[in-house]
């Protein structure tokens, strides 16, 4: 191996304040790499690619608690329910409903975050505040016995402006607090605020997260 991912990862691990986990966020990186920060401890990895997650998935120690980060398109959601830990990418209701389908089919409830669209025009993915105020809203979720919201994930706009990209931190953090108050109000776990890439944790751990999602900080740059 020549990336010392068991010297960046407890760097990172060093950096992080109580309470907030890490999400490795492993797409792009080889097994061995997975391998060598699971035997530091680490248990919670994120990918983006079902085929890549599958692969995964049969070579490596089924206690690791795998988080779907990527955009996932609705026929492939049975492909990844047996084995996912949590969907942090949950962009429609469309989508909410074949997870709980697919949930209900595999006898499991499947933990999820609802992804925000907060960044001007990164990502095409993700709801707006009015697209997630109008998902709750409307109700039908709440019918959803295989599907349990947890909470929020969302990108930050790819910038250098510190100021622009704690804005958005922000403002998702006062998203997620009028949902929580509106919506899960007896929902204790709907605790979840995923923010936080290797560019903007630090910022993020200041604005609310609970959950930062690492990717080449701790494994270098991914060779696409
Ligand atoms: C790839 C990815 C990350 C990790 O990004 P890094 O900059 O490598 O830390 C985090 N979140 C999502 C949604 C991603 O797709």
């Amino acid at each position: 191996m020549n990336y010392d991912v068991r010297g960046h990862l407890h760097q990172v691990l060093d950096s992080l304040p109580k309470g907030v986990r890490l999400v490795a966020i492993s797409k792009y990186h080889p097994v061995e790499y997975i391998e060598t920060a699971y035997a530091e401890g680490q248990r919670i990895f994120g990918e983006s690619h079902e085929q890549e997650l599958r692969q995964k998935v049969e070579q490596l120690p089924s206690d690791i608690q795998w988080h779907f980060i990527g955009h996932l398109q609705t026929n492939k959601v049975r492909y990844i329910v047996p084995y996912i830990s949590m969907i942090e990418s949950v962009d429609s209701l469309r989508l909410l409903k074949e997870i709980n389908k697919q949930g209900a089919r595999h006898d499991k409830v499947v933990d999820v975050l609802l992804e925000l669209h907060i960044a001007a025009e990164e990502s095409k993915y993700g709801l707006t505040s009015d697209d997630c105020r109008q998902l709750l809203e409307d109700g039908e979720w709440r019918e959803m016995k295989n599907v349990r919201i947890c909470g929020l994930m969302m990108m930050a706009s790819n910038t250098g402006d510190a100021d622009k990209i704690r804005h958005e931190f922000q403002t998702a953090n006062s998203l997620f607090e009028e949902i929580r108050q509106r919506f899960f109000a007896d929902a204790p776990w709907f605790c979840e605020k995923s923010w936080g890439m290797s560019s903007d944790y630090l910022i993020a751990c200041e604005e609310g997260s609970t959950m930062v999602r690492i990717g080449t900080t701790i494994f270098g740059p991914r060779v696409y």
